[in-house]
């Protein structure tokens, strides 16, 4: 599938894993369309773990309620891998239990960056796309 994101949105997302390293950090991408990230909206990872991420359920709450009122979609979540590679781990896909999202993972493991979107659905990898 074909899916974009501006730089504005990259950056914002990359400037707050760092800032959160060695923690994972998370958020939503939001965009006028599936195919089309234009906004990062930051999470707090309430597991405040290295290894897994959580979301707040009021946080949650007042992210669908900014979509809706903004006239976006949510095209994703994503979260950090501080010191592994970008790929979903087995319990990243366990916890995908929504397939009409994409679920991004930035690596920040090697000298440069990694950013891929991951299509989950029925316990398994459908899709990978490679973002940066
Ligand atoms: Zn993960």
């Amino acid at each position: 599938m074909q899916l974009t994101i501006t730089d504005e949105a990259y950056q914002s997302l990359l400037e707050q894993a760092r800032r959160d390293a060695p923690m994972e950090s998370c958020g939503y991408l939001l965009g006028p369309d599936r195919q089309t990230v234009t906004l990062n909206y930051p999470m707090r990872n309430t597991d405040q773990s290295a290894e897994h991420f959580s979301f707040d359920p009021k946080e949650q709450f007042a992210a669908v309620k900014y979509v809706r009122q903004h006239g976006l979609v949510i095209v994703g979540n994503w979260h950090s891998h501080p010191a592994t590679p970008s790929r979903p781990s087995a319990e990243d896909i366990r916890l995908a239990f929504d397939p009409n999202i994409l679920y991004f993972i930035l690596s920040l493991a090697g000298e440069k960056p990694v950013f891929n979107a991951f299509a989950i659905a029925d316990g398994e990898v459908k899709e990978k796309i490679c973002l940066r």
